[in-house]
């Protein structure tokens, strides 16, 4: 049953006429169109087709007619055209739908058909279809669509391999006939990372075993680092130039962006377990290792030793040569150190001139005590800096497990008393706890139980810090708190703020320094003062507390500041520890206007990735971004990163521990909003803060 072009027009409603000579020619009409003109029977063979058909899927009109049209769809749009079919049959006069349909040359291309029943005598006998080529619109659409998907994956913390088989997906959904692999640089390798060790079911039409054509194309950072390499096998089907090149810019720049979210997240992993300037674990990762030690010494009923170096007069280089002094002998007793221990034993920088060794698997005492020796000897060389000579000595406290100690902190605790008793000694030695010693832990609970009356005689103070903003104006202060002991003199709240903390004395303490902040600022309002926020540290178990959200609101009420001047500084470790109830505590201080800062970023877990899920409005980044590097941050693509992600997620960064104008000017330039550091001068008691606040601009001072 063929029909010919002049039953096209066949329908009950239009009675068929052929074209009069002289008349137009409908024919013409059909056959120049742009969109594909056809028609098929009952059983679905073409039995009429326009140039444009042609054109558009590759196929002669000799070898179209006749052939079944559903064997050109995918089976997806088979089922759709079939179901239409049945729609038509059951009356419904006209239908639209998309559908895909494989080229000769095994493109894909997306059409957009509109079909309807063809009578002869009344009698359902065929369709006439008009289908318009929408490839370029379906392919923009679903190319964004899939990038979105893989942004997400990127954003959702999933691992890097995960985000790249997306990826490879994508690429293999947008080019028909081309399997696509990813391989990611690592310690100058590039290994495969995603695509190839995928199995061919997943593909909707296995390539054959030998690619006809093989494309690799470098992944390249911004910067043009290489990052890895993206690998295109093509099998028999054409190529499209200019849609492979959209697709591979796409896919490109999507793995640029995850490579580096992946990498920033480990150098933030790392640089949160190891001191950036020796590379050795710090603290957090020491005290989890030692855990570990333990356990294990333990389990096979071994002793263990803990040695707390510290170097002697350390200071005086410090002062007298600089930092950069300080940092090259910091850096080269390191290595000593190291050099002296067995691969099995620890060794980590808790801070300043402080080091810690474990030594594990220890037979007697005297063991340690021969390590503790040969610790010392390390520093009978002198230390090279710029010819000069320097004579570093240092002084060593040893504990053993289980003698003096059963757990890490009494472990640590002792080795410290013994470190102390081998200063007092003269330096340059070292020193076995004794229970005699403990007589130091005694003074712990002293300033504990002076504590307690400090608040109520008034000998605390808040000092406030200068944050500056782009264009050096003075923007905010932070408020310090600081202890006026009558005995000790000023004390800097790393001495006091832990054990106010274990006592819980933290919360009236932290009470009344959010209200005193709160106090000073309305009071510099009231004055008719430029305006500048103030900026509060809140410890964990202040925030813990039910009431927190009261004592905010209660300081602002009293004092009448405005809200918005406010701002808690927070620490990652604080809100990470319950996620949820964080993100619901924030949002209560936030209602009450007041904006939250995550204090010391870069130093705890950091991820990436919680901050999405917090109301956050500050990001202060640590000041160990910009130390080690002399004058200059050496951590800056990292700190520019950081940067460009606050700003992504809409969080102002500060930057903490500006100390040179080199820091300044290296900030600024990667975007940073707000500066805090020595470079302004130090913490300045509320009268000098009033006065810098009246007098206008800190001027920086180196
Ligand atoms: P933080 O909140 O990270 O405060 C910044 C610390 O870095 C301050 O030390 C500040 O003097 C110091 N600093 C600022 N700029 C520089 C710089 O350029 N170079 C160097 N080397 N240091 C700089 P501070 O006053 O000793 O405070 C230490 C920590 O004590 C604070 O760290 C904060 O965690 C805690 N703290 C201070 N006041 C309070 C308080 O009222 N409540 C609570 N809970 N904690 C507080
Ligand atoms: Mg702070
Ligand atoms: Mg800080």
């Amino acid at each position: 049953m063929d029909l010919t072009s002049a039953e096209i027009k066949n329908s009950p409603d239009e009675p068929s006429r052929a074209a009069e000579p002289g008349e137009f020619d409908y024919f013409d009409l059909i056959e120049d169109a742009n969109d594909i003109i056809y028609t098929i029977d009952l059983y679905g063979r073409l039995t009429f087709l326009n140039k444009a058909a042609e054109r558009i899927t590759g196929y002669s009109r000799q070898e179209a007619l006749g052939a079944q049209i559903g064997d050109w769809l995918d089976p997806e749009s088979r089922r759709l055209s079939d179901e239409m079919l049945q729609q038509k049959l059951g009356g419904c006069p006209r239908t639209t739908y998309e559908v895909t349909l494989r080229a000769k040359d095994g493109r894909r291309i997306f059409l957009e058909v509109s079909t309807r029943l063809l009578f002869r005598q009344g009698i359902p006998a065929g369709i006439q279809g008009i289908a318009r080529d929408i490839t370029g619109r379906k392919r923009a659409e679903t190319l964004e669509r899939d990038r979105n998907r893989v942004l997400e994956l990127v954003a959702s913390a999933e691992p890097l391999e995960g985000v790249l088989r997306e990826l490879c997906l994508m690429v293999e959904r947008q080019l028909s006939g081309v399997r696509c692999s990813i391989f990611v640089l690592r310690d100058d390798r590039l290994l495969p990372a995603a695509g190839l060790d995928r199995s061919c079911g997943l593909h909707e039409n296995p390539p054959p075993a030998v690619a006809v054509d093989l494309r690799r194309v470098p992944i390249q950072s911004q910067a043009g680092v290489l990052l890895g390499e993206l690998l295109l096998e093509r099998s028999g089907s054409a190529a499209e130039p200019e849609h492979e090149r959209t697709v591979l810019e796409a896919a490109l720049r999507l793995a640029v962006v995850a490579i580096e979210q992946r990498q920033l997240t480990e150098s933030l992993a790392y640089r949160a377990t190891h001191d950036p300037l020796t590379g050795l674990p710090n603290r957090s990762l020491f005290e989890r290792n030692l855990e570990q030690a333990l356990a294990e010494a333990r389990r096979h009923g071994r002793a263990l030793a803990v040695l707390f170096i510290d170097l002697d007069r350390f200071k005086q280089i410090n002062d007298s040569l600089g930092h950069l002094a300080g940092d090259q002998v910091l850096v080269q007793a390191a290595r000593r150190l190291h050099a002296c221990l067995r691969r099995s034993d620890l060794l980590a920088r808790m801070g300043g001139d402080e080091f810690t060794a474990v030594i594990t698997d220890l037979s007697d005492t005297r063991d340690a005590a021969r390590v503790a020796e040969k610790l010392l000897a390390a520093f009978q060389e002198p230390f090279l800096w710029e010819d000069q000579e320097l004579f570093v000595t240092a002084s060593i406290g040893v504990s053993l497990y289980p003698r003096d100690g059963r757990d890490a902190a009494a472990l640590q605790r002792n080795a410290d008393v013994a470190m102390y008793r081998a200063k007092s000694r003269g330096r340059n030695a070292f020193e076995f706890f004794a229970p005699e010693l403990a007589a130091a832990a005694q003074h712990r609970l002293q300033i504990e139980n002076s504590l307690r009356k400090a608040l109520d005689t008034g000998e605390f103070r808040l000092y406030y810090h200068p944050q500056v903003d782009r264009s050096g104006r003075l923007a905010a202060y932070e408020a310090l708190l600081v202890w006026d002991h009558p005995t000790l003199g000023l004390t800097p709240p790393s001495q006091f703020i832990p054990v106010a903390e274990e006592s819980g004395m933290i919360v009236p303490l932290g009470a009344w320094a959010i209200q005193e902040a709160c106090r000073q600022c309305a009071l510099w309002q009231r004055q008719g003062l430029p305006r500048a926020a103030v900026a509060v540290n809140i410890s964990a178990v202040q925030f813990a507390r039910h009431d927190f959200v009261e004592t905010v609101a209660q300081a602002l009420s009293a004092s009448g500041l405005d809200p918005t001047l406010l701002e808690l500084e927070l620490t990652e470790n604080v809100v990470l520890r319950h996620l949820e109830e964080s993100a619901r505590q924030m949002q209560r201080l936030r209602a009450l206007g007041v904006s939250i800062a995550i204090d010391d970023f870069g130093t705890g877990y950091s991820s990436l990735s919680y901050l999405r899920h917090l109301p956050l409005d500050v990001l202060k980044m640590d000041q160990s971004f910009l130390q080690g590097g002399g004058g200059r941050p050496i951590a800056m693509p990292l700190v520019e990163a950081i940067i460009a992600l606050a700003h992504g997620l809409g969080l102002q960064v500060v930057a903490e521990g500006v100390e040179t104008r080199e820091h300044f000017e290296a900030l600024r330039a990667a975007g940073c909003d707000r500066f805090q550091g020595y470079l302004w001068g130090e913490p300045l008691t509320a009268e000098a803060a009033t006065r810098l606040l009246a007098d206008g601009p800190p001027t920086p001072t180196s």
